[in-house]
């Protein structure tokens, strides 16, 4: 894959990421008990659970995409983005568009969904 396209996939990673956490850190916020009294004696020790709360306060799905999209940039850094896991062919360009994440091709991905491929 060329540079340019790594770069746009990169970007759309990276933003997808930012909407997920900026969609959290809202719903957190809505929920409110977090640092209620408004006394944050030790900011790292905040941090912490904060991150924690965070990602235990989202759902399954969503945290499964951050992991993808985490592994995705990964791969981006190690050169092997858009090759399928399983086979190595080259993933779709129209399905990594639509799903920058994806890990396998088509025909790999329907394997998956079938049960049919080791992970
Ligand atoms: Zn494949």
């Amino acid at each position: 894959m060329d540079k340019k396209s790594l770069k746009q996939f990169e970007k759309l990673l990276k933003a997808k990421r930012t909407e997920l956490q900026a969609a959290y850190l809202e719903k957190l916020q809505r929920s409110g008990d977090a640092g209620a009294d408004g006394a944050l004696d030790s900011a790292d020790e905040a941090s912490a659970n904060y991150n924690k709360e965070f990602w235990y306060s989202m759902s399954d799905g969503d945290r499964q995409i951050m992991r993808l999209i985490d592994e995705a940039l990964r791969r981006i850094a190690d050169g092997t983005f858009g090759e399928c896991i399983h086979c190595e062919k080259p993933i779709q360009k129209k399905r990594l568009e639509a799903v920058p994440w994806a890990r396998h091709c088509v025909e790999c991905q329907e394997l998956q969904e079938r049960g049919r491929l080791e992970e």
